[in-house]
């Protein structure tokens, strides 16, 4: 779940930032910091008692191990599991969705020094004329050969930064 998503949850509930807070029992500036953050962390200790406070079953696999441990849950608490859960699945639906079909500038180097300005092919992030299309490597030589470049990628990072070579 995103931040915005969690915000807006908050604010269905006709809950403030403060109000929240207090509930959870933690900061009014954490429920700003993770409601500003691209994405949830549902280990973070704030993120949990926020999600507890608003009733809001984010935790669904928890719920369902704590039910395991011998407490059954009642049938209410059963069904906002199940429909927060969806409606989770439709959010992460929607946003592939959106990355599928999100075309950006290229920005490839291009002969005359600048960078590319054509859109990228959808979801991806190159234009058709800078390896937008490519599928990768397929045939077994051509992975190695990339596998290879890499490694020699790599050594050169370490060694351009100090770090002891990891193949000696
Ligand atoms: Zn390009």
């Amino acid at each position: 779940m995103t931040g915005a998503e969690f915000a807006a949850l908050r604010r269905a509930a006709g809950l403030s930032q403060s109000d929240l807070a207090r509930r959870a029992g933690c900061g009014r500036h954490a429920v700003s910091y993770w409601e500003g953050k691209r994405l949830l962390d549902r280990n973070a200790w704030a993120v949990k008692r926020m999600a507890e406070a608003l009733g809001l079953p984010v935790f669904v696999a928890p719920i369902r191990a704590r039910a395991g441990w011998g407490e059954r849950l009642d049938a209410e608490t059963e069904a906002r599991a199940a429909a927060f859960a969806a409606q989770v699945q439709r959010w992460e639906a929607a946003r592939a969705e959106m990355a599928s079909r999100r075309r950006v500038r290229c920005g490839a180097l291009t002969r005359k020094g600048a960078s590319c300005r054509a859109l990228s092919v959808p979801g991806k992030r190159r234009c058709k004329f800078h390896g937008g299309m490519s599928t990768g490597a397929r045939t077994p030589e051509g992975i190695e050969r990339i596998r290879d470049a890499q490694r020699r990628r790599w050594a050169r990072w370490r060694a351009e930064r100090g770090h002891p070579d990891k193949d000696q």
